[in-house]
């Protein structure tokens, strides 16, 4: 840990960290580097803390004086501005971000991803602190080559599928297509934190994950989550698997993602944070290029990977189809391909993701068999005995 030096060979001192939206997911998983393998201090700002109780617990924990959580909805709470100003750098996850909530709750969808963070923006501005924010891969909406005819050749040029942060435009659909809220607040919040850089020489790092998935991520429905919850789609096919339950494929399972995994992701995250003076004024895609796959390949590949870490047999359909309105209700809408240009992260932090879609499914779901299939049988078993 000592000694650890930049990109540029200075060496790194230890800073104060406000992260809101800690106990979330990448929250989690970025506490935890930043615990184990750095000095700084971690201020963690959430309503929850689970996923990371076992960073904060027990006392005797080696980092025990680096990391404190706060209790705090920033929403409607006056200590955030101080919290902002004790720290070097804020880092702002904080959001609803799962598509089932674009389209059902619009309004808590643009209030939370917009109107919430505006105050986060404000105070970091004004008190001369970087900002590294989480956007999203979604501020891309279609592709252009969504919008060709099905078989025009022009749709395997990378021209039009590969979404660039410094080229490529933002094309969302119409406005009962509910689904957007959340790509446009991530958009104009974007817009706005750019401009308080160019305006007010706000310090700022603009992040888009592009599909990244692990272990804690979201929640098991009716296990540690809503039992009528709609998660991502690795937590609805987890769930699926464990309840030995057919996948269900939303419109055909056509749409196509490349997936990353937390951890390679979390790599990036750290270089943009110990080196400034490469990371501030862009927006980097975060993704991994070579994990593409259409969802039906997606649940194909969960199925078999699930059979060889549980030891148990796939069923006879795993998969099933759905259509959205059933799945989603009515306003969803679609992404239809998502590749990540990379060359602004390569040049900027020499970073590059390293872990094939089979692995990081297999570690994954290791994790989720040994976290969760006890605890399925027993609720399972409860439901057919009442
Ligand atoms: P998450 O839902 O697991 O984490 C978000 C955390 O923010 C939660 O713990 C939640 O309790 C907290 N939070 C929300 N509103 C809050 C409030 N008002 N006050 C305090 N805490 C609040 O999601 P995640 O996957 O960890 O995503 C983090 C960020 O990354 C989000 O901004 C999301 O839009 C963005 N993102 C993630 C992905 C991905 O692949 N995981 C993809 C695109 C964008
Ligand atoms: N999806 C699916 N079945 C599910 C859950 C999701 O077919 O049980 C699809 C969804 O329609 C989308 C893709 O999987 O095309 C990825 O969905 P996710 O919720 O992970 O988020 P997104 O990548 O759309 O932001």
């Amino acid at each position: 840990m000592a000694g650890r030096v930049d990109l540029d060979g200075n060496p790194i001192n230890p800073f104060t960290i406000c992260m809101i939206g800690a106990g979330g997911f990448i929250g989690s998983h970025l506490c935890e580097k930043l615990m184990s393998e750095t000095p700084h201090k971690v201020l963690a700002v959430d309503v929850y803390n689970d996923k990371i109780k076992h960073l904060l617990e027990p006392a005797t924990l080696t980092w025990a004086d680096r990391i404190q959580f706060h209790r705090i909805n920033i929403k409607n709470d006056s200590r955030l501005e101080g919290l902002i100003k004790m720290a070097d750098l804020t880092i702002n996850l904080a959001a609803i971000c799962t598509p089932a909530d674009y389209n059902t709750r619009p309004l808590d969808t643009i209030y939370s991803n917009f109107i919430d963070a505006l105050p986060v923006v404000k105070y970091c501005s004004e008190n001369g602190k970087r900002l590294i924010h989480f956007s999203t891969c979604e501020v891309y909406g279609k592709t252009i080559g969504a919008f060709l005819p099905k078989d025009s050749p022009l749709r395997q040029d990378p021209a039009y599928y590969v979404l660039k942060e410094d080229a490529s435009p933002c094309i969302f659909g119409s406005i009962e297509k509910q689904r957007w809220s959340y790509a446009c607040a991530k958009q104009l919040i974007e817009r706005l934190i750019y401009a308080e850089g160019a305006e007010n020489g706000l310090e700022f790092t603009i992040v888009r994950p592009f599909n990244w998935i692990g272990p804690r991520m979201d929640f098991i429905p009716g296990i540690d989550g809503p039992s009528e919850g709609v998660p991502r789609v690795l937590a609805c096919f987890s769930n699926n698997l464990l309840r030995r339950e057919p996948l269900k494929l939303v419109d055909g399972g056509e749409s196509q993602r490349t997936f990353i995994y937390i951890k390679d992701a979390i790599e990036a995250v750290l270089l943009m944070i110990e080196n400034p003076a490469r990371a501030n004024g862009h927006i980097f895609n975060v993704g991994n290029p070579n994990n593409e796959v259409t969802v039906r390949q997606l649940a194909e590949m969960m199925t078999q990977v699930y059979s060889k870490v549980s030891g148990e047999s796939s069923l006879e359909t795993p998969t099933i189809d759905v259509s959205s309105k059933e799945f989603y209700g009515e306003g969803y809408d679609d992404s239809d391909k998502r590749i990540p240009d990379m060359t602004i992260i390569n040049k900027q932090l020499g970073w590059n993701p390293k872990t094939s879609l089979w692995d990081l499914l297999e570690s994954t779901l290791t994790y989720q068999h040994r976290t969760y299939a006890e605890a399925i049988k027993q609720a399972m078993s409860k439901t057919t005995a009442n």
